[in-house]
């Protein structure tokens, strides 16, 4: 087998080679049925235990209570950016945005579709370095929900708190889901495409609050009301198989690696290596603020944009793949999803106070 690289992409990102060789297995013969995974009918008793399964591991790790559903869906964590306005903005039509970023951007011009938005927030004119604490910002008082970004993918940003607020809060969480525990207590409604943290592309995971599925309006199309596939365990249609099925094993291995705390954990103990490598140099600039950072995405810039450019080659070229910012901000970006290994973090920053040396500003 080629050897395998640490792939630092910000998604599609790497997944746990142990859920790789399983997966390529069980497409080919599942669980011994004779039949591949990827042809096998959604409604065969087989599927449904998969599906069912990864229900269930999902609600035990995230300990979610049993008034939230569980729905697997397709259109990518953006089709929810109007699925969350055209469904739940009834009453007021009013709701707060907080923008921390690109994702939270988007979801914004949807929910402008549907109808008064009031943007709370916004760090934009800083190039998205941070994302608000709570005094930073006011909720407007008829609002239905305040809607915020968890953790800005491109900028390197994470809130390391949910914000506080009397209103009930909606998230997308497409890049750092099952990274850290949550008080389901404070949401209506939380999202994330699977394919950072989760599985593969192609599955949106949302959990809503049950009570919320009646507020859709009657005039709103079968496929993109959230009761549809609530009242049929997300089989009203050919649901996307394949993503359910990886992220059941992707829940598997979290289980056996201790759950959402252990490895939230190692997370830390990752990030805190790069930071630590960024901090303590002048060479490495941390592009979010200190208090803003993300566990996650860990974005940071060299002296020069051809320095970067040479970082990346060099980096790419020792099997540290995936580390070129994205193009809205440049620079490098190094994604540590749950199934980075720890060893390719550690093989970063030496790499990265070698290069320092070599390669003076
Ligand atoms: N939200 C966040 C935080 C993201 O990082 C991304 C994708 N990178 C999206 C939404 C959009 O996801 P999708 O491509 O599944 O629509």
């Amino acid at each position: 087998m080629v050897e395998r690289v640490y792939n630092f992409s910000a998604g599609p990102g790497t997944l746990p080679l142990e859920v790789l060789q399983q997966s390529a297995k069980d497409i080919v013969n599942f669980s011994n049925t004779g039949t591949g995974i990827i042809e096998m009918s959604h409604r065969s008793k087989e599927f449904m235990a998969v599906t069912e399964d990864a229900e269930t591991l999902l609600r035990q790790t995230l300990k979610i209570p049993n008034n939230f559903k569980i729905l697997f869906l397709q259109g990518g964590a953006s089709s929810q950016f109007f699925m969350i306005p055209m469904n739940l903005l009834g009453g007021t039509k009013k709701a707060t945005y907080l923008n921390t970023g690109t994702w939270a951007k988007k979801a914004i011009k949807e929910a402008k579709l549907f109808g008064d938005i009031d943007v709370a927030y916004s760090s934009e004119d800083v190039l998205f370095n941070n994302v608000p604490s709570n005094n930073q910002y006011q909720v407007n008082d008829y609002s239905e929900y305040l809607y915020f970004v968890s953790n800005n993918t491109i900028y390197g940003t994470q809130f390391a708190e949910f914000p506080d607020s009397e209103k009930m809060l909606i998230s997308d969480m497409s890049s750092d889901i099952l990274s850290r525990s949550i008080d389901f207590s404070k949401f209506g409604l939380i999202f994330a495409g699977a394919q950072k943290n989760m599985g593969p592309a192609g599955v949106t995971i949302v959990i809503i609050r049950d009570d919320l599925l009646d507020r859709t309006p009657p005039n709103t199309p079968t496929m993109l009301s959230y009761k549809t596939h609530a009242d049929k365990g997300s089989m009203f249609n050919t649901p996307p198989c394949f993503g359910i099925y990886v992220v059941g094993e992707v829940l598997k291995w979290l289980k056996e690696k201790g759950g959402i705390n252990a490895v939230a954990t190692i997370n830390r103990r990752k990030a805190n290596l790069l930071y630590n490598a960024i901090d303590n140099s002048e060479y490495y600039r941390g592009h979010a603020d200190s208090a803003s950072r993300s566990l996650m995405n860990i974005t940071f810039n060299l002296p020069t944009p051809a320095l970067e450019e040479k970082f990346i080659k060099e980096t790419s070229a020792i099997n540290l793949k995936g580390l070129k910012g994205h193009r809205s901000i440049g620079g490098c970006r190094a994604s540590i999803y749950n199934a980075f290994p720890e060893d390719g973090v550690k093989k970063l920053v030496d790499f990265m106070d070698t290069f320092k040396s070599d390669n003076p500003a």
